[in-house]
């Protein structure tokens, strides 16, 4: 397991002034937050340091400013919400670096929490600027990140910063990295992956990795067409990309290689047009696909079949719809197996690690979410990481403990 030190490992922190990185980037509209997971995920560590007396001041980018200094997009907007969901009063600093910040941060008592304004109001926070880092560390005597979800872009305030202070990983990205390394680091065999969505094209590098990683490889949704007609199947109307076919075949050999079984559907839902219950809805085999046809989602065979696959393994991780889940009934694939998945995770046979927008929308839908072992909310993030990737906010995090 890589070593990163946590708030186990922060000791006295009453009366230091921590900065905690944490993602308060929700979605909004009309001023009013419309989802605030984000917000709920930060209130382990925010509200551990405070009741251990820290001063802690939060710093976060909201939308994407560049750099101007936006007023619709101040973190002053969340502070109420945000307070809200933590439960108790939280202050406003109307600037993440200077002078100003550093007298209002001066005035804080043991135990407060602030919001510091927008990291991104300053062009040096994308550009991971040194000169930026030392004077956010200069607001605080510890760092500390939250932020999972940011630690795939190496900014002043999820990189740089971290080698200006001492730095720990709090309780989100903790169980995160810990939930990772269990699926895909360390993971007990046999591992399965499931990669489903809409296109091979974006999971190109998730694919070329996991080959390697992996003893069983799903692929389900729009992508499994590419690889079907690259094994000369007609596929109709699908969505696919025939111009990735040599691609697709590069991944089957690579797999191949690996020992890695590739799991392509052998029934499959079609329908003439993309609509809620189509009266043009069947099921068939892989084979008969008409030319006036489209797949919209894997067959009850095919999944039925996939979740014996799964019965077999100890790991999971799953990325990506199977079917266009979004319109029924080209979501039964998707929630069938991941029912299975669930079912066996609460049975203790099965690790089960899940990540991705629509992923984890599908899972919601499914109500299992809470029946797998762990569900990333982190997006970009969560796909660097099922790409190999080194994440500079988690690599620098790391780095601390050779100190
Ligand atoms: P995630 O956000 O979890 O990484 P993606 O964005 O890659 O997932 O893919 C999700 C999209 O793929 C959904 O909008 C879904 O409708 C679409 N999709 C899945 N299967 C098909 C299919 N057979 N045909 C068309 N679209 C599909
Ligand atoms: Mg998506």
């Amino acid at each position: 397991m890589t070593a990163f030190r946590t708030l186990d490992d922060i000791g006295d922190v009453r009366g230091k002034r921590v900065l905690v990185r944490v993602d308060l980037n929700v979605p909004m509209a009309d001023l009013k937050v419309t989802d605030d997971t984000r917000f709920r995920a930060t209130v382990p560590t925010v509200t551990e340091l405070a009741d251990k007396g820290a001063i802690v001041l939060l710093l976060a980018h909201f939308g994407r400013p560049k750099g101007v200094r936006t007023p619709d997009q101040s973190l002053a907007l969340l502070t109420i919400a945000y307070g809200h969901v933590l439960g108790r009063q939280v202050r406003f600093v109307e600037d993440c670096v200077g002078p100003g910040a550093a007298d209002a941060v001066a005035k804080m008592e043991p135990g407060e929490v602030a919001i510091l304004e927008n990291t991104r109001f300053h062009a040096g926070e994308e550009e991971n600027d040194s000169a930026l880092a030392a004077q956010m560390a200069a607001l605080g005597d510890l760092y500390v990140n939250d932020a999972f979800s940011a630690a795939h872009r190496a900014h002043a305030s999820t990189e740089g910063l971290a080698h200006l202070l001492p730095a720990f990983a709090g309780r989100a990205m903790e169980a995160e990295l810990r939930a990772l390394e269990k699926a895909l680091g360390n993971p007990e065999r046999p591992v399965a992956a499931v990669v489903g969505g809409a296109k091979v094209s974006t999971k190109l590098d998730v694919l070329g990795h996991l080959v390697a990683k992996v003893d069983h490889l799903i692929i389900g949704g729009g992508m499994a067409n590419t690889f079907l007609a690259a094994r000369g199947v007609a596929v109709g109307k699908s969505l696919c990309e025939h111009d990735l076919a040599s691609v697709a075949l590069g991944i089957l050999d690579a797999a191949d290689r690996a020992n890695c079984t590739v799991h392509l559907p052998y029934d499959v839902v079609v329908a003439k047009e993309f609509a809620a219950h189509p009266a043009s809805l069947r099921t068939c085999n892989v084979h008969e696909v008409a030319a006036d046809e489209m797949i919209l989602d894997i067959g009850p065979a095919a999944t039925e079949a996939l979740g014996d696959v799964l019965k077999t393994c100890r790991t999971l991780v799953w990325n990506g719809p199977l079917g266009a889940f979004e319109t029924p009934p080209f979501d039964a694939a998707t929630v069938a197996l991941a029912r299975t998945a669930a079912a066996l995770t609460q049975g203790g046979s099965l690790v089960s690690v899940a990540g991705g927008g629509d992923t984890v929308a599908a899972l919601n839908a499914a109500a299992v979410a809470a029946d797998f072992t762990f569900v990333s909310t982190a997006g970009g993030a969560f796909l660097e990481w099922m790409e190999g990737k080194t994440l500079p906010g988690v690599a620098a995090l790391e780095r601390q403990e050779d100190r």
